[in-house]
């Protein structure tokens, strides 16, 4: 198991065919890459690294949990995800700059790549665009109360919001 401070796979020295490795995110990658919305998460990354002559396949497979704070009641809880993606890499002494995005090339004297970027936008991808809490009992119901109270009470005080309420149907 590699650490999460070392993203990268080194290919140059891989046999031809299959070659599988194992990573795991931590709070140190959470922390990292703030813009994920969470600061915490265990996921588990595995990656098949299919060699051949001029190109390699990358297949990367996460699963885990992250941390998420709830869009109802605030708190934070624990999301699961899981996801899959595939990226084909080829060498090539010329750049160039592909139209196709699941291919992508390398200069052909690169033994090594940074897989972190993947990781980071499969997991982006890989967040529920609602984040709640999978039971709604789960909730802080502390929040739950208050917010319902506060509704009831700017109901009545506040004769706009029943104007807007008949707007909205
Ligand atoms: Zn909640």
């Amino acid at each position: 198991m590699n650490s999460n401070e070392n993203l990268t796979i080194v290919f140059a020295s891989l046999k031809a065919g299959k070659n599988h490795f194992n990573f795991q995110l931590n709070e140190s990658f959470f922390k990292k890459y703030e813009l994920l919305d969470s600061e915490n998460g265990l996921i588990n990354i595995n990656i098949v690294l299919t060699k051949n002559i001029n190109m390699f396949e990358l297949e990367f497979k996460i699963n885990g949990n992250i941390n998420l704070i709830c869009d109802i009641c605030a708190s934070e809880y624990s999301q699961k995800i899981e996801n899959y993606f595939t990226q084909i890499v080829k060498f090539s002494n010329k750049s160039i700059v592909s139209s196709d995005d699941d291919i992508i090339f390398i200069d052909a004297n690169e033994t090594s790549i940074d897989i972190s970027h993947y990781l980071y936008e499969l997991i982006s991808v890989s967040i529920p665009a609602k984040r709640i809490h999978k039971n709604k009992k789960d909730c802080d119901q502390n929040v739950l109360n208050k917010l319902t109270s506060f509704e009831t009470t700017k109901n009545n005080i506040d004769p706009r919001w029943s104007v807007l309420k008949k707007l909205n149907k």
